[in-house]
């Protein structure tokens, strides 16, 4: 019998109003329930609304060298369950086993991070034009802070949000993808273990179309911190704008690796399969574009090809599997529609493109990792957001052609280039129009004390992640004080 699991409102796991429940399901396994988790109507998450403007005043109150204690009880709750909590995250992701436990570790490091944060400088003292005048200016919390997040890194990018939401002295509510549900239970579980006040961070599992919709409508909910897709962000934030809240996007990538002629190809092809491959490409930092000078094209995809056959594909559970299965039944639907988009196209299918079938992959959501060449710049498949195994190999001239191909994108989240030669490489960082450059690395990769998110329509507001992300939970109050 699959556990129950409930939301978490004022401190107390209670039941969705509706008694309505879902299922959460392994995606390389199907037959696999890893339990059943409430479908969170408007009601519970206007409760919870109420109960995160309750406990409001008490926590902007408690002492910020308080609050970093608790961030990092949870860090430590946390840390002692690496393992069990990166198998669930594998069980019900998808990513490989090292992957979910290097995101629970990420986790850790960031309610680290944001727990050091407590004890920095709160603002600034001014020079006042008086004498007498003593005149300060201070980050203060908002109030209610509602986290909507997608279920690709469902560890990870909630406690991004929910460390610095909760160092600056904001209340939560959290409302997680509906189908990666267990995680979110975990990094909420710490912050209960750790002593987290009641009402201060509260959880509704359950759609956007509900609970969600409910964080986004009600003003009582100062600002929305959102990550998912575009066409979810953009209408979001025009709903909070309209109330009068304050909202941050981090949404979707179509991220090119830079191959220029005097690389290192067989470097080149492993930073590809990482950026693209790893996390099976659901990620809105992931390769999908790979953008070669001329000369070493065929060179390069010839050793593409020949190492994403070797990739081995399974249940990510399994120590020698590199790629794990797509999230969920409309993922693989999705992704087998770009290829065939792509085929149609006319680009030129290297390797993979199918479902994989045979009894391994019988109850799972398994397509072989793609690889596509003859991509033009202007084919749906080298403009969209693919979030999937597939990457599209594009020839230019030369490192002006690259550079310009690179940045013929709506979006502008992550990027990276492969060169030993210093001047180009100086020049594709100043030229790319990416709000993550990488010069030797893959595209993908994310250290949580810098700032992270995109240009043009890979992100709106400010940034996430170290201390870039005080602006976005905070606002300024600027004191003068004078003597009677
Ligand atoms: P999604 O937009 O479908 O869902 C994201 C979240 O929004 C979920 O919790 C969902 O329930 C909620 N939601 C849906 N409709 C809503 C509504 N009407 N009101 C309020 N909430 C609503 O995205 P997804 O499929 O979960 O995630 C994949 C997308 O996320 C990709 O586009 C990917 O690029 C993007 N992403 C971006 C970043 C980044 O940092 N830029 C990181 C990870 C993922």
């Amino acid at each position: 019998m699959p556990q129950q699991y409930k939301n978490y409102i004022d401190g107390q796991w209670t039941d969705a109003s509706n008694h309505a429940q879902t299922h959460d399901i392994n995606p390389a396994n199907t037959r696999e329930e890893l339990g059943t988790f409430p479908s969170a109507t408007r009601e519970d998450a206007r409760r919870a609304i109420d109960a995160a403007q309750r406990a409001f005043s008490n926590w902007a109150r408690t002492p910020m060298p308080k609050r970093g204690e608790i961030l990092d009880k949870a860090a430590n709750w946390l840390e002692a369950r690496v393992d069990e909590v990166g198998a669930a995250l594998t069980r019900e992701e998808g990513k490989t086993f090292v992957e979910g436990k290097a995101e629970v570790a990420r986790g850790v490091s960031i309610l680290r991070f944001f727990a050091g944060e407590c004890l920095q400088p709160t603002g600034d003292v001014y020079p006042s034009a008086s004498a007498s005048t003593f005149l300060f200016a201070e980050r203060v919390p908002l109030g209610v802070v509602g986290l909507i997040t997608p279920w690709n890194f469902p560890c990870a990018i909630p406690t991004w949000k929910m460390a610095p939401a909760l160092a600056y002295g904001n209340t939560i509510v959290f409302k997680p993808a509906e189908i990666t549900p267990l995680t979110a239970w975990y990094i909420v579980s710490a912050f209960e273990q750790a002593g987290l006040p009641p009402g201060v961070l509260n959880l509704v599992v359950g759609r956007g179309s509900q609970a969600g919709q409910e964080l986004v409508e009600n003003s009582k909910v100062k600002a929305i911190s959102f990550t998912g897709s575009n066409e979810v962000g953009t209408r979001l934030a025009a709903t909070v704008a309209q109330r009068g809240g304050k909202s941050q996007l981090e949404l979707g990538g179509k991220n090119p690796i830079v191959v220029l002629n005097d690389a290192d190809i067989s470097r080149a092809v492993e930073l590809t399969i990482q950026g693209a491959m790893l996390s099976t490409g659901q990620k809105c930092t992931a390769t999908s574009r790979a953008i070669v000078v001329r000369d070493v094209a065929n060179e390069y995809r010839d050793a593409l090809a020949a190492r994403v056959k070797q990739l081995r594909v399974g249940d990510g559970m399994q120590s020698d599997v590199y790629m794990g299965p797509l999230v969920s039944a409309d993922a693989e639907k999705t992704v087998l529609e770009y290829i065939e988009i792509g085929k149609n196209e006319g680009a030129r299918l290297v390797t993979g493109g199918e479902k994989l079938r045979g009894e391994e992959y019988a109850h799972g959501f398994f397509v072989a990792p793609t690889v596509f060449d003859n991509v033009t710049p202007d084919m749906r498949i080298a403009q969209e957001e693919i979030f999937g195994p597939v990457v599209g190999v594009i020839q230019a001239k030369d490192i002006d052609d690259a550079i310009a191909l690179a940045n013929h994108t709506r979006f502008g989240l992550s990027a990276s280039v492969v060169t030993r030669d210093l001047n180009l490489a100086l020049r594709f960082m100043r030229e790319i129009e990416a709000g993550i450059v990488h010069v030797n690395s893959m595209t993908a990769g994310a250290e949580p004390q810098a700032p992270f998110g995109g240009f043009k329509e890979s992100s709106s507001g400010t940034r996430e992640q170290g201390k870039a992300a005080r602006e976005f939970f905070t606002q300024w109050k600027t004191v003068y004080v004078d003597p009677l």
